[in-house]
């Protein structure tokens, strides 16, 4: 592996970050979008910012040209990632960036890609993957949102619930039910349904951390030309989708730069007339932060370094760097707490609060490890994919499900 940037990786590197720099206020600190705190201006400067990136290309590099992106390789879309991630650029179309377009990519038609991907490019759309309903979340086989078959069209009708929602959404790139067959995921299939349908309501289900929506669908009328793929093969789509919803490429510079500011906050910050950062708790805090910092820099370089390398290595493994996250999230989020004192519970907007409330919202955010697959999922997608370990034996599985509801096998 080289660690350097070639010089037009450097050339570029400075280009994103002069954007970023010379687009933000002077004062301006990291603060993403779509959190139950978020207020409307907020959000209404980031879509104004995503628009302005997406004007650049900065938005969706790795997209070809005509799909509005800049036809960048993985290594420079990794670097575009990094300085994003760097100034903590949440878009509030990250959805579709990152989790619905790609997919759009491989599995759409030229209608299709013509019709939905520009308008993610340029940062104008927002979409929301919805895929879990109350009975489908890890077992996504079990949806049961239903599509039925109408001369052109299908009337969908059920609910999805837990759906991140940044901002109004404009697209919903969703999973349904069209046919009744065993074994249930091969009678799914995934829609691009423009998300102002007539039938299609919404309503606010907050949780720590992250907005969320509930979606009713009360025979809502999808064209045919909005099937994804193929017929009753979107949940293979949606493994697909998965896949890149979990690649984490330039996370970590998102916490190299939180940890600055942390550093910067223990310097100034003074506790019985010490500086913070003379608390042996603080350092051991501090330096974990860093290692951590350092192993997932890497680990995002080298799934960069595989995906460029795919045709001849394949797929690259899952990633265990965002598992790894939400495994230490709660702990980090906890010692930080701590550390700041009875101060430290304080949320963002408290005259009171230290570091912006900013231990509290950690905290908060700690909660919320569902989001793109729980930790016990994460990791059977690690064991069997990353590790090539076998699947537990269909019986073994019938004994836990026994035993948590205490039937008899
Ligand atoms: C803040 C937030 C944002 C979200 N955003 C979205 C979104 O934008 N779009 C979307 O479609 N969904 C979204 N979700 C839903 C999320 O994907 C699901 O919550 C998640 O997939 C888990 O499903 P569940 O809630 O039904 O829990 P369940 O699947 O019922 O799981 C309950 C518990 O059982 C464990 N478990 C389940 N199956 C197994 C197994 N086979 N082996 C071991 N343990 C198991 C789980 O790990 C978990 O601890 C979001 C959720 C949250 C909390």
């Amino acid at each position: 592996m080289d660690f350097n940037y070639t010089e037009e990786q450097e050339k570029l590197r400075k280009e994103v970050h002069e954007f970023f720099s010379s687009n933000l206020p002077s004062d301006y600190r990291p603060r993403g979008v779509g959190g139950t705190g978020t207020t409307l201006e907020q959000f209404q400067f980031w879509m104004d910012l995503q628009r302005k990136a997406g004007a650049k290309g900065y938005l969706t590099p790795g997209w070809s040209k005509a799909s509005g992106g800049l036809g960048l390789s993985d290594m420079e879309q990794g670097i575009v990632s990094e300085e994003t991630s760097y100034w903590g650029a949440t878009w509030p179309g990250s959805q579709g960036i990152r989790v619905c377009g790609p997919p759009v990519h491989v599995f759409g038609t030229e209608e299709q890609k013509s019709t939905f991907l520009p308008g993610i490019a340029k940062g104008e759309v927002i979409w929301y993957q919805a895929f879990t309903e109350p009975d489908a979340g890890s077992d996504e086989a079990n949806v049961s949102l239903r599509a039925t078959e109408e001369n052109d069209h299908y009337i969908l009708n059920g609910q999805k619930t837990f759906i991140t929602a940044p901002g109004p959404a404009d697209y919903l790139y969703t999973l349904a039910r069209t046919q009744d067959v065993i074994p249930k995921h091969r009678g799914i299939s995934l829609f691009l349904i423009d998300a102002h349908s007539p039938g299609i309501s919404y309503s606010a289900l907050a949780t720590l951390g992250i907005f969320t929506v509930d979606i009713f669908f009360d025979n809502v009328k999808v064209p045919k030309s909005r099937l994804l793929g193929e017929l009753n093969r979107g949940f293979y789509h949606a493994m697909v989708t998965f896949e890149f919803e979990r690649s984490t490429t330039g996370a970590a510079a998102g916490a190299r730069r939180n940890l600055e500011e942390l550093i910067e906050f223990c310097r100034e910050e003074k506790r019985n007339g010490q500086p913070l950062l003379k608390d042996p708790a603080v350092r051991n805090l501090l330096a974990d932060r860093a290692i951590e910092m350092e192993l997932s820099w890497l680990q995002g370089w080298f799934a960069a370094w595989h995906f460029s390398q795919r045709d001849k290595l394949g797929s690259p493994p899952p990633e265990a760097g965002g598992l790894h996250g939400k495994v230490v999230s709660a702990d980090r989020a906890q010692q930080l707490i701590d550390s700041l004192g009875l101060y430290g519970q304080l949320r963002r907007g408290s005259k009171y609060c230290k570091y912006e409330g900013r231990a509290a919202n950690a905290w908060m955010s700690s909660r919320s490890t569902h989001p793109a697959g729980t930790i016990e999922i994460n990791k059977i997608v690690l064991a069997g994919r990353g590790l090539g370990l076998p699947r537990i034996p269909a019986k073994f599985n019938k004994e836990i499900r026994a035993a948590v509801e205490g039937v008899g096998v």
